[in-house]
């Protein structure tokens, strides 16, 4: 399932960098063509409101690791048809971090030399 971790992409190994960063157009792409995103907002996946910074910021990881980024994302599409709650919903990030850090090693190593640096965790 695609799903926003909303932590910060320094966090990630490779394979949970590219996969955040191809969800925010996977995300674009349900919005785009309205699709329900209940799902999505049960299994604590998607922060709409974050969607484009937080697409900003996975794309400057991407590059600042010499990945190409050749996928704007600049706006959203037309969200009439969500609710204002579903529009609004944020993704509880202690919880999406503690997943992500129960699944992945590579992930758990780097939280924990960010932790040693002082850096942020979550976006
Ligand atoms: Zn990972
Ligand atoms: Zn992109």
């Amino acid at each position: 399932m695609a799903r926003s971790w909303m932590v910060n992409p320094k966090i990630h190994c490779v394979q949970h960098l590219m996969g955040a960063h191809a969800e925010c157009h996977i995300f674009w792409g349900i919005l785009n063509k309205k699709k329900s995103i209940k799902g999505y907002i049960n299994s604590n996946c998607i922060e709409i409101n974050s969607l484009l910074n937080y697409h900003k910021i996975l794309q400057e990881e991407m590059l600042r690791r010499n990945y190409n980024h050749n996928s704007p994302l600049d706006s959203l599409p037309d969200l009439s048809y969500l609710t204002y709650e579903e529009i609004n919903v944020t993704v509880d990030r202690q919880k999406s971090l503690d997943m992500l850090l129960e699944r992945c090693d590579k992930c758990r190593e780097n939280y924990v030399q960010l932790c040693d640096n002082n850096e942020y965790i979550f976006v």
